[in-house]
C-alpha cells in the first residue's frame, strides 16, 4: 500500500487524533525553507498514538521519517514518498527533584530545547546553558547529540525513551546508548519519545548570565537574518569546518538562491528563492573545492532526505 491510496488515508485518519496534512510542502517545516511535498505529514497527539502509528507504518511497509523542528534538515524538491511523523504534538516537560543539589528534567521529544533551557534558568539548574540558541527539539537534539561550546547533550542525559519499529517503548540509560559526535546511533525505525536530563542546582543569576552571553555571541557569529539549517558540515579533527571553508576562499559562493554565508563559512543561507537543488549543489561544490584546496573530505552534518 502507498500513502497516496484513499484507503490508506482513511486508515491514517482513523488512527490519528492529531493533525494530518496530505501532500504537504516541506519548505514550511524546515528552517532553511526548502523541500517538496511529503505524501503525509502527521502530528500524533500522544506517545501512545505515535506507537500505534509507527506499528501501522511498519505493518503496511510505508517509509517513515521522524521530524522535530526541521532545523538540521533538507528535503529534496521532489519530496518524500511516505509519511513524515512530526513530534510537535508531544511537548510535556516536568521537573523531578533528585536529592540534594540535583534535579532531572523529563521532556517529551517535541518540546523545544529553547523551552527546556528557559526552564533551567527559571529553576536555577545548571548544565544545559550550552543549548541556548540551538533551535531544535528535544528528540532532534538527542538524535543529533547537539552541542556547542565544548558540551554535548550526552553530557547531561540520564536516559532516553525509545519507541521501536513495533511501536513498543523502552527507556535506555545513557551508558547503554551509542552517542558520537553529532549522532546517536539508533536501531532502524526507532523514534525518540523523550529524554531525561540530569542537572545540578546552581544560582539563577549565573545560569541566566551564561545563557545571555551565549545568545549574544551567537547573534554576532551566525547569519540569523537568513533562513538556514545551522552548521552544514561536521567539524573535522583539528580545525572547524567554517575556517576551512573560509581559507578555501568559498565564503559568498552562490548557486541560484543559495549562498555560503559571508558571515560564517559553515552556514549556507537561503537568500529567499533557494531550492533544495541549489543548496545540495552548493554543498557538493564546497566539498569538491575543499578537497581540491585542502585535501579534506567534509562530511555533511545536515540530514538530506527525499526523492532524487
Ligand atoms: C541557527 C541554527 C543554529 C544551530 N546551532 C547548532 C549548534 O550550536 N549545535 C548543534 O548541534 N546544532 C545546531 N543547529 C542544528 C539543529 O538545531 C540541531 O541539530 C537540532 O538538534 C536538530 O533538532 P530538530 O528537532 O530541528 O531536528 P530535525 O532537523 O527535525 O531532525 C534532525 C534529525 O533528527 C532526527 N529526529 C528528529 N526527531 C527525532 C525523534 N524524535 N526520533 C528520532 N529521530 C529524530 C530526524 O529524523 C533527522 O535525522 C543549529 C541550527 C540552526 C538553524
Amino acid at each position: 500500500m502507498t500513502a497516496h491510496e484513499p484507503e490508506y488515508r482513511k486508515k491514517l485518519k482513523a488512527l490519528v487524533g492529531g493533525k494530518i496534512l496530505f501532500d504537504e510542502c516541506m519548505d514550511r517545516h524546515t528552517s532553511i525553507g526548502v523541500g517538496g511535498r511529503a505524501d503525509a505529514l502527521v502530528f500524533p497527539g500522544s506517545v501512545a498514538e505515535l506507537g500505534k502509528l509507527v506499528a501501522m507504518m511498519r505493518a503496511e511497509g510505508v517509509p517513515v521519517f521522524f521530524v522535530g523542528n526541521g532545523t538540521n534538515l533538507i528535503v529534496r524538491d521532489e519530496g518524500f514518498r511516505g509519511v513524515i511523523i512530526s513530534t510537535k504534538g508531544l511537548r510535556a516537560v516536568r521537573i523531578e527533584a533528585r536529592g540534594e543539589g540535583r534535579a532531572a528534567i523529563l521532556a517529551e521529544a517535541g518540546a523545544s530545547l529553547a523551552e527546556v533551557v528557559a526552564l533551567t534558568a527559571k529553576e536555577a539548574l545548571a548544565g544545559m546553558e550550552f543549548c541556548a540558541g540551538i533551535p531544535g527539539s528535544v528528540g532532534g537534539g538527542i538524535r543529533m547529540n547537539a552541542g556547542a561550546w565544548g558540551s554535548e547533550l550526552k553530557d547531561v542525559i540520564e536516559s532516553v525513551s525509545l519507541l521501536n519499529g513495533e511501536g513498543n517503548i523502552q527507556s535506555w540509560r545513557r551508558d547503554a546508548l551509542q552517542f558520537q559526535y553529532r549522532n546517536l546511533a539508533l536501531p532502524g525505525g526507532s523514534c525518540i519519545a523523550g529524554g531525561v536530563f540530569m542537572l545540578a542546582r546552581g544560582s539563577r543569576e549565573a545560569v541566566e548570565g551564561r545563557i545571555r552571553e551565549i545568545l549574544r555571541t551567537r547573534t554576532g557569529k551566525h547569519p540569523l537574518e537568513y533562513r538556514n539549517a545551522g552548521s552544514i558540515f561536521k567539524n573535522p579533527k583539528g580545525m572547524p569546518a567554517g575556517q576551512i571553508i573560509e581559507e578555501a576562499g568559498l565564503k559568498g559562493t552562490r548557486i541560484g538562491g543559495a549562498q555560503v554565508s559571508e558571515k560564517h563559512g559553515n552556514f549556507i543561507v537561503n537568500l529567499g528563492s533557494a531550492t533544495a537543488r541549489d543548496i545540495i549543489g552548493l554543498i557538493e561544490l564546497v566539498q569538491e573545492k575543499v578537497l581540491e584546496a585542502k585535501g579534506i573530505a567534509l562530511e555533511p552534518e545536515v540530514k538530506i532526505i527525499g526523492e532524487e
